[in-house]
């Protein structure tokens, strides 16, 4: 059974725990997300913006990208894990959104999602943080605590994203997002969740199934 009915209080206790959550990939454009958002893959945002730092400022763009070429975009990305295949993708898109969209980031998920390595995350994490377009990305962090809260049962991210789609309205999605990420970053980590911090501990459903004392 799902925790619908505490929804309203989950976003709104974690508005005012977490005022300013916000996606946490440094990015001045675009096409800069979107490159950080696929270096991300199994990686810290962290580490993606101190890699990113120097990517950027030599080639920000897909032509900037290209001008690059495979073994030096592998160089530069190197720590970051993955890297061959991240690499080949950055590359693959870079050179169809310099075909076919005159080097600009479609406002589209479904365009996004054509793209070599783009799945539906990262296009929502995209549009909705270039562009302003509501958008429920579901990562490790969202997919982890929606279970938790009782938010969400799905076992896919794809299920998952359509019941927080339903249980919250439509204009609140993007900041959701950020929120249950936060919340999964700061206080409801993977292994050892803080739930004695926890501003929704009162309507979690693991804490109040699980944990707190009958
Ligand atoms: Fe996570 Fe505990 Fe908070 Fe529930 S009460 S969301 S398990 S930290």
């Amino acid at each position: 059974m799902t925790n619908i009915s505490n929804s309203e209080f989950i976003f709104e206790a974690l508005q005012k725990e977490f005022p300013g959550a916000h996606c946490e990939l440094e990015f001045q454009t675009p096409f800069e997300l979107l490159i950080a958002t696929m270096l991300s893959a199994q990686c810290t945002d962290e580490r993606v913006n101190q890699v990113t730092a120097v990517l950027f400022s030599e080639a920000n763009t897909p032509e900037g990208i290209i001008a690059l070429g495979l073994k030096e975009l592998e160089n530069k990305i190197h720590s970051l894990g993955l890297y061959h295949n991240k690499a080949k993708n950055i590359l693959a898109a870079s050179q169809i959104l310099s075909d076919e969209y005159g080097g600009k980031v479609p406002e589209d998920i479904e365009l996004l999602r054509r793209l070599p390595g783009v799945g539906r995350k990262t296009a929502n994490v995209v549009v909705s943080n270039a562009f302003g377009i509501p958008a429920l990305a579901v990562d490790t962090h969202v997919f982890r605590v929606a279970h938790r809260l009782g938010l969400a049962a799905g076992n896919t991210p794809e299920k998952v994203e359509q019941e927080l789609m339903e249980a919250f309205p439509r204009e609140r999605w993007s900041t959701l997002h950020h929120l249950l990420i936060f919340l999964g970053r700061r206080i409801c980590a993977a292994r050892k969740p803080n739930c004695a911090e926890c501003p929704v501990a009162a309507v979690c459903k693991m804490f109040q199934e699980d944990i707190a004392e009958p």
